[in-house]
Formats: structure tokens, C-alpha cells, sequence
């Protein structure tokens, strides 16, 4: 496994793989790599002849308040994961290697107005031009993001349709903590006892999930969430949103396919988590 730091040696990396007939799939991230992200690189592992997986907290996607220097980092242990899941490149560039004087920005409309767009204004901006700038370095075939980041998937399919990159953007499952926490790198955030009350966002999110049938008002969805939310001491709800699966627009009714998404609070922890309904599907 290789890994480069600047743009131009990926290109060469790259190009040279293209020219021999090679598919690439590629795995965006920002570091601090768990079985969410494995599951990820495994499946490009399996669908394409080389992998790429970048590994770049990416500065224009946090806001003024959050947690861009206590995001945690550990590129050692994510080289040992890349490797264990049979990784070809892992691409780790400083922000001055991505941005140097840089003032062009790639921004979505009406899909980011919503969820997790509306707590976090620049958020879905500062991540549709980096996966731009991503997608012109590594040139993929295929690129992996998870259905955890649902509204972000979302995103991405709709900017790679808008923008016309020819690749293919595969949506993955979430993987979970066997009690059921969506795994995520803000975890270690949380203490003994916040790590206990977190999981109240899966709990809620199961209450709905049985609950949900063709026809159902998410008014009555949304109150199940976040009563069972509620009842955790410790949490405190950003949001509780039905919305379109495609438009990311708040539904009335489940009357097509749904994205339920959540986020929350615990402590100063800011979690989200989701499921997805589809009433032709699953009825
Ligand atoms: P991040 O490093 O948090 O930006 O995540 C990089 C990619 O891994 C994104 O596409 C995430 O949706 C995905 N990811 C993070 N956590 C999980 C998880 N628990 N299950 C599946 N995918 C995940």
C-alpha cells in the first residue's frame, strides 16, 4: 500500500493505473477509521482493481463553532486499516495541499436546505467541493460513502448526476455497535455515561422504523422519535425529519420513499442516525 500526501503524485499514481485498463474505486474520508469505513473500503476492495481512500478532515466543511481541532486523528492506525482491508493508496493532504488561495466552491441547492443543511449552513458546500476536488485527483470508477450520512449521499448522487462525472456513487449500510450506536469517529467524544444515553437515538429510531407503514402521517412518527428521545435526560434533539428519500424535503405522509433522520445532542456530542422506508418495499 502507498500513500501520497500531495496532488500531483496521486495524478501520476492514478494515471499510470488508467493507462494499464485499471477501474478505481475510491473511499472519501476524514480519518479516525472504524468498521463503518472498512465495510466501505472492502466492498471497493471488491468491485474495483485498485482502491483509493482519502483520509482528509476537511476544514471547508465545519462551521465557525464546531469541532474542526478536536476532530480526532490517527493516520498510523487508519494505514493499518487501509492495509488490513487491502487499501492500493491512501491520499492524505494537508489543507494548504487542497486549498492553497482557492475561491471556487461547488454548492447544492434545495437538497441541503434541509436536516442536517439547516443546523449546519456551510456544511454540504465545504463537502460537495471537496468530493469535486476528490473525484478530479483520484478519477474513480466507483465512489462509497454510507447510508449513515444519508442526506450527504443524497447530495453527492444528485451533484455527481448535475455536474456529470462519469462514475457510479454506491450508497453502503450502516454498521453499528452491537447495542445498536451507529459507529462514528465523534464517539470517542463521549463519556462512560453519555455513551449510555446515545443510545437513545437508535432505540427511537427502532420505535419508529416498527411503527412506519404506507399511508402513516410522520406527524405521528416524528412524535413516537422524539418522545423516546425525550426520555433521555442527556439528549438534547437537533432535529426529528421525515423527507422525501430523494429530495430531501419534509413529507406529510409516507406515501413515498422516506429518509426518517435524526439528530441529537448528548453531552456537547452532536449524533445523527437514520433509516430509510420504502412503502412499495417494505409494506
Ligand atoms: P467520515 O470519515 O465520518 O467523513 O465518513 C467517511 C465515510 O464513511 C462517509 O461516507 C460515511 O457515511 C461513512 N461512514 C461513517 N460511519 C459509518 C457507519 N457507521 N456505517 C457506514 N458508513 C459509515
Amino acid at each position: 500500500m502507498q500513500t501520497t500526501t500531495t496532488i500531483e503524485e496521486t495524478r501520476k499514481l492514478v494515471k499510470d493505473w488508467k493507462r494499464q485498463g485499471l477501474t478505481i474505486g475510491l473511499v472519501p474520508t476524514m480519518g479516525y477509521l472504524h468498521e463503518g469505513h472498512a465495510s466501505l473500503i472492502a466492498r471497493a476492495r471488491k468491485e474495483n482493481d485498485r482502491v483509493v481512500v482519502s483520509v482528509f478532515v476537511n476544514p471547508t466543511q465545519f462551521g465557525p463553532n464546531e469541532d474542526l481541532e478536536a476532530y480526532p486523528r490517527d493516520f498510523a492506525h487508519d494505514c493499518r486499516l487501509c492495509e488490513e482491508q487491502g487499501a492500493d493508496l491512501v491520499f492524505h493532504p494537508e489543507p494548504e495541499e487542497m486549498y492553497q488561495d482557492a475561491c471556487t466552491y461547488v454548492n447544492i441547492r434545495t437538497l441541503s436546505d434541509t436536516l442536517c443543511g439547516k443546523s449546519r449552513p456551510v456544511h454540504f458546500s465545504g463537502v460537495c467541493t471537496v468530493v469535486s476536488k476528490l473525484f478530479h485527483i483520484a478519477a474513480p470508477d466507483r465512489a462509497y460513502f454510507g447510508e449513515k450520512d444519508a442526506q450527504q449521499l443524497a447530495i453527492i448522487k444528485k451533484m455527481v448526476k448535475d455536474l456529470d462525472f462519469d462514475l457510479e456513487v454506491v450508497g453502503c449500510p450502516i454498521i453499528r455497535e452491537a447495542d445498536g450506536l451507529a459507529k462514528s469517529s465523534r464517539n470517542t467524544y463521549l463519556n462512560a455515561q453519555e455513551r449510555q444515553a446515545a443510545l437513545c437515538l437508535s432505540r427511537a429510531l427502532q420505535k419508529g422504523k416498527a411503527l412506519a407503514k404506507p399511508g402513516l402521517d410522520t406527524k405521528t412518527l416524528k412524535n413516537v422519535i422524539r418522545e423516546e428521545i425525550e426520555k433521555e435526560p442527556l439528549a438534547r434533539i437537533d432535529y426529528v425529519e421525515t423527507v422525501d428519500a430523494l429530495t430531501m424535503q419534509p413529507v406529510e405522509a409516507i406515501d413515498r420513499p422516506v429518509l426518517t433522520a435524526i439528530a441529537v445532542y448528548i453531552g456537547k456530542t452532536r449524533l445523527i442516525d437514520n433509516f430509510s422506508y420504502d412503502p412499495e418495499v417494505q409494506a
